[in-house]
């Protein structure tokens, strides 16, 4: 039986640190009590907050809802043909434990996005990606449950609607749905991706084309090294990692943001639109580094808003907000927050 507990404190759930409290938390450890969870907030008129790791949520202020903490656990292999192994993991497991599981078990592909914090289930949300691999490369389909009428519905990777940091679950599907499990189509064979130069540095090479020696764990062990070298450890400093998504824009803005800053750091897309490096427009506004009470931004990484004295959600917005409007007006960029907002006034 699920244990609803009142006016419960957020704190150590959310990567941030932010003190917030909801009017109800729940843990759900499987699909009765995600039902049971499902009903208590129907009945309540509750909001639903589906809580994973909290490493992509800003908790402005008290949450007038439940909090759903999804801890549905298991990894299962299940299918596999010559090339190919198919492996489901519920919604509950930890992000990073499942990656090494997978390299443990000679199922490759999802070693580049080693180390990012988070469950299972709550990266598919925001279509998470790393160097140079995004969840959309290795999503079959997955499992959730409808919030409204509790029935369980299967979402193949084309309906899942993915794209830079985005999914249907951001959009026509947001609130709707509780993940309850991802199928990964995996490899029997590594086919290594190393074109991040910080990768090949890492690596000590000096082209990708030299990969062919390198395992996927060398692989997940340098992206491990390199993001323990540059972002900070939210049991340490609170944060919620990338602070901002990196803009897209057109060629158009694109040429005569050039004429201005000739230095700037982009990254050409496939349909001939632009992406901006969120970290270097910041940086070179001069945020990095910067302090404000509670809130500062990262001495090393401009894109990542830490939360060094613990403070309200309501000041580490405050200080986004500054960010944003000082891009916007040096450069034209309007920038997009990467988490999540709860509750949601934006
Ligand atoms: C230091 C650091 C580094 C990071 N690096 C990266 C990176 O390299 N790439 C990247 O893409 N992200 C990165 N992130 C962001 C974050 O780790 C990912 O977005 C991750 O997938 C969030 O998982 P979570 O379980 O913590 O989600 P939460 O923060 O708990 O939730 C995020 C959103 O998903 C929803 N949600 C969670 N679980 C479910 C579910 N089962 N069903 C329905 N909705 C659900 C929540 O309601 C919320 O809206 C980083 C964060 C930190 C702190």
């Amino acid at each position: 039986m699920a244990l609803f507990l009142p006016e419960f404190d957020l704190q150590r759930f959310n990567t941030l640190a932010i003190p917030a409290r909801a009017n109800f938390y729940v843990a759900v450890t499987n699909h009765a009590e995600v039902l049971e969870a499902l009903a208590f907030a129907a009945e309540h008129k509750l909001p639903l907050l589906p809580l994973g790791g909290g490493s992509n949520i800003v908790l402005a202020d008290h949450y007038p809802g439940l909090v759903m903490h999804i801890k549905l656990h298991g990894i299962e292999q299940v299918a596999e043909d010559d090339s190919s192994v198919w492996v489901r993991a519920a919604a509950g497991e930890n992000w990073h434990e499942f990656v090494q599981h997978c390299l443990a078990m000679g199922c490759y592909g999802l070693e580049n996005l080693s180390l990012i914090p988070g469950t299972v289930g709550a990266a598919p949300i925001q279509n998470i990606g790393a160097y140079g691999v995004e969840l959309k490369d290795r999503v079959a389909e997955l499992s959730a449950i409808d919030i409204r009428s509790g029935l369980a519905v299967t979402f193949t990777a084309d309906s899942c609607g993915f794209a830079y940091r985005d999914s249907v679950f951001k959009h026509s599907a947001r609130d709707q749905y509780i993940i309850t499990s991802v199928t990964f189509k995996l490899d029997r064979v590594a086919k290594v991706m190393l074109e991040y130069p910080s990768l090949l540095q890492q690596l000590q090479l000096s082209d990708s084309a030299l990969n062919t020696a390198i395992t996927p764990d060398q692989v997940a062990a340098a992206v491990i090294a390199v993001r323990q070298e540059k972002l900070p450890d939210p049991a340490i400093t609170p944060n919620a990692g990338s602070f901002f998504k990196n803009p897209i824009i057109s060629a158009e803005q694109f040429d005569l943001l050039r004429q201005r800053f000739a230095d700037v750091v982009a990254y050409p897309q496939p349909d001939g639109s632009v992406k901006l490096a969120a970290g270097w427009l910041i940086d070179r506004a001069g945020w990095r580094g910067y302090c404000e009470g509670d809130v500062a931004v990262h001495a090393e990484q401009a894109l990542v808003v830490t939360n060094p004295g613990r403070g309200a959600g309501t000041n580490v917005l405050a200080l986004a907000d500054k960010i944003t409007q000082s891009v916007r007006e040096q450069y034209g960029v309007v920038l997009q927050l990467e988490p999540r907002v709860y509750p949601s006034a934006r």
